[in-house]
C-alpha cells in the first residue's frame, strides 16, 4: 500500500515524456510471461516513465491469472477487464480509452509483433511523426493462402478507398496524444482499425519489420473470419460496392436493347421460328443474380447502419465501469 503511494507521488513529480503500451489478450496464458518479460526489457531501455495496459478481452483460459501474477516492480501494470469477448479492434479501444500519455503504443500478446522495435517507433514519434506504423517485409509461419489473400485484399481496397490504408501493416503502432485522441472520437461500433488509424491523418510514418510466426497458441482467425474482416474493411470505407446495381443494370439494359435490335432484324429478314428457350432461361437467371447480388450489398450496409443507430457503448468493464460514448464538446 505504502510502497504504491510512494510511487505514486514519485510518478506525479516524473517529468519525463510518459509512454503507455496497450495489449489484447484474449487467451494468450502460454506467451504472456515471455511477452511481459520481452516488454519491460525494452522499456527499461528507454528513457520513458512507462506503463502497460492489458485489456482482457474475455479470456476463457488462465490469461487474467497470468496478469494478475506479472511482474511489476519495474513498469506500472493496468489491467481492463472487459464483460465478455468483443474482439481485437474493441479492446484495442479500451485499450486507448484508459491510456492517458503522451504516447500510446498497440502490440499484439502473441509476440508476432516485436517488443524490441519499440525504441524505433518512440525516437521516430520524437521526430515528429504522429503515427509511427510497423510494416512487415516478411511474414514467416503463414502459408502462401493467407499471404496471396492478404496482398489481393490490400491492393483492393487501397484501389476502392480514399484514404490510403498502409499495405502490408497489422495494428502494431505508435500514436500520439492527438492521434489517440482523434481516434477515440470516432466509436463506429465497426471498426476496421487500420482504416481509421489511417483516416485520422497527421503525419505517418512506416518501419519496417519482419514479422515472426506465433510464439504460441493458436490464432485466432480463420478463412471465413478474414473474409468478414475483408467485408468489414471494404464497407467501412468505401460506398463503391453500391454501385454495381447501378452499373450492372446499365449493362444489361444495353445488351438487352442490343439482342433486342439483332432480333428484329433477325425477324424482319426470315420471320419468327420461336426458338430460344434456352437464352431466355440464360437471361432470366443472370438478371435474378445480378438482383439478389445487388440487394445482398445494400444489405451488408444496412446492416451496419442498423448496428451504428443503436448507438450501444462499444464495451462494458468486469468492474461494473463502462466508459461511457465519447462526446464532443458543446459548441460555444
Ligand atoms: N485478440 C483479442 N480479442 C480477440 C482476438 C484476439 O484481444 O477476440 C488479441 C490476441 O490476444 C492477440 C491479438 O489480438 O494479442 C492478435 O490476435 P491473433 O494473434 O489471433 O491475430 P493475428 O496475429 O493472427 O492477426
Ligand atoms: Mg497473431
Amino acid at each position: 500500500m505504502i510502497r504504491d503511494a510512494i510511487r505514486e507521488t514519485l510518478r506525479s513529480h516524473d517529468t519525463r515524456r510518459s509512454l503507455s503500451v496497450v495489449v489484447p489478450v484474449y487467451n494468450e496464458q502460454e506467451v504472456l510471461p515471455e511477452f511481459h518479460r520481452r516488454l519491460c526489457t525494452v522499456l527499461a531501455t528507454l528513457d520513458m516513465n512507462s506503463q502497460i495496459i492489458y485489456v482482457n478481452d474475455g479470456s476463457t483460459d488462465g490469461s487474467l491469472d497470468v496478469i494478475h501474477g506479472l511482474d511489476a516492480r519495474s513498469v506500472r501494470l493496468q489491467l481492463v477487464d472487459l464483460s465478455r469477448n468483443f474482439g481485437k479492434e474493441i479492446a484495442l479501444t479500451a485499450g486507448l480509452d484508459h491510456a492517458d500519455s503522451d504516447a500510446v503504443v498497440v502490440i499484439d500478446a502473441d509476440l508476432q509483433d516485436p517488443p524490441e522495435l519499440i525504441p524505433e517507433l518512440v525516437s521516430h514519434w520524437l521526430d515528429g511523426y504522429d503515427v509511427v506504423y510497423a510494416k512487415r517485409t516478411q511474414r514467416d509461419g503463414e502459408g502462401v493462402v493467407k499471404r496471396a489473400t492478404a496482398f489481393l485484399f490490400y491492393r483492393l481496397i487501397q484501389k476502392m478507398s480514399r484514404v490510403a490504408i498502409p499495405e502490408d501493416t497489422g495494428d502494431f503502432r505508435l500514436l500520439s496524444r492527438r492521434a489517440v485522441d482523434a481516434i477515440k472520437q470516432l466509436r463506429e461500433q465497426h471498426r476496421f482499425m487500420k482504416g481509421l488509424f489511417a483516416w485520422i491523418g497527421y503525419p505517418q510514418k512506416a518501419v519496417p519489420y519482419r514479422r515472426a510466426g506465433r510464439f504460441a497458441g493458436t490464432t485466432k482467425w480463420n478463412y471465413w473470419k478474414l473474409w468478414n474482416f475483408a467485408l468489414e474493411g471494404i464497407t467501412s470505407f468505401t460506398g463503391g460496392p453500391l454501385k454495381v446495381a447501378t452499373y450492372a443494370g446499365l449493362a444489361s439494359a444495353l445488351a438487352a436493347l442490343t439482342y433486342g435490335a439483332y432480333f428484329a432484324v433477325r425477324t424482319l429478314l426470315y420471320g419468327n421460328p420461336v426458338p430460344g428457350y434456352p437464352s431466355l432461361v440464360v437471361i432470366v437467371l443472370f438478371l435474378g443474380g445480378i438482383q439478389l447480388l445487388s440487394i445482398g450489398i445494400i444489405g451488408e450496409y444496412l446492416a451496419r447502419m442498423f448496428d451504428e443507430s443503436k448507438k450501444r457503448p462499444l464495451y462494458f468493464l468486469k468492474t461494473g465501469r463502462s466508459v461511457a460514448p465519447f462526446r464532443r464538446a458543446a459548441p460555444v
